[in-house]
């Protein structure tokens, strides 16, 4: 049994779950693992876009009251206060302060545990994150700071954005939104992530970390990425499969 959501009305979605990424249609992000699906229309929504809240507050804009729409509000290209990236379907908004947000960023947890390390997510940093080196985002639109993930020693911080980034790089060679039926043999979008991610990731964890502390660092670097594709991408589930086949190694 399916559910009726309000940008997609004329049938119900129904929660179907496949390994491969795609593209949700409402806020026109990635997304990968289970989604809500109409098979007639190839329309796909993740969770954080199918079970929203019609108003709701975010702690770091404890003075804010956020509206879910359909669309962003106005003509200029707005970007989400807490990734940075481009608002292009469903969004938060604040009208009284222009504060927006995506879905899956409204919904992200504060607190991460990796392995033994304790990330909070923030939207203030002292520290470089891992990634592009920086402590503010460089080159987003409209001087968006955007939120970061710090683990408790912070010896490790990733841009939300960045993470992202850091699926978009591993997934290049994949295009997104291909649903197709034969997914039983389509390869795990995640494993490929981090195959194809393992030399970027060896490269910048020289400067940070290195010697025999760097294979700690690149293993919950990458037990991170999962966790927060996992998360990100509405599919929490993928991550605790990702997690246990790690153990299990
Ligand atoms: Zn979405
Ligand atoms: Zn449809
Ligand atoms: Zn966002
Ligand atoms: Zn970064």
């Amino acid at each position: 049994m399916g559910e009726i959501h309000a940008g997609h009305p004329h049938r119900e979605l129904v929660l179907k779950s496949y390994k491969k990424s795609y593209t949700c249609d409402g806020c026109k992000e990635p997304g990968i693992g289970s989604r809500h699906r109409c098979e007639d229309c190839d329309y796909d929504l993740h969770k954080d876009c199918m079970f929203y809240k019609s108003t709701t507050r975010h702690d770091f804009f404890p003075n804010s009251a956020f509206k879910f729409l359909l669309q962003p509000p106005g003509h200029r290209e707005r970007c989400c206060d807490g990734c940075g990236k481009p608002v292009r379907g469903f969004v938060y908004h604040c009208k009284e302060e222009g504060w927006d947000l995506h879905p899956c960023c409204m919904n992200l947890p504060n607190k991460l545990k990796v392995d033994d390390v304790k990330f909070k997510l923030r939207d203030k940093v002292l520290k470089k994150c891992f990634w592009c080196n920086r402590r503010r985002l460089e080159g987003s639109v409209s001087g968006i700071r955007g939120w970061s993930y710090v683990s408790k020693c912070e010896k490790y911080h990733f841009h939300v954005y960045c993470a992202s980034e850091m699926m978009l790089e591993g997934w290049k060679n994949e295009s997104y939104s291909n649903n197709n039926d034969n997914d039983k043999t389509a390869p795990d979008s995640l494993a490929l992530a981090l195959k194809n991610l393992e030399l970027p990731l060896q490269r910048r964890s020289r400067g940070n970390g290195g010697g025999s502390s760097g294979d700690k660092f690149i293993r919950i670097v990458k037990m991170f990425f999962k966790v927060f594709v996992g998360i990100l991408l509405g599919d929490p589930t993928i991550t605790l499969t990702c997690l246990v086949a790690e153990l299990i190694r």
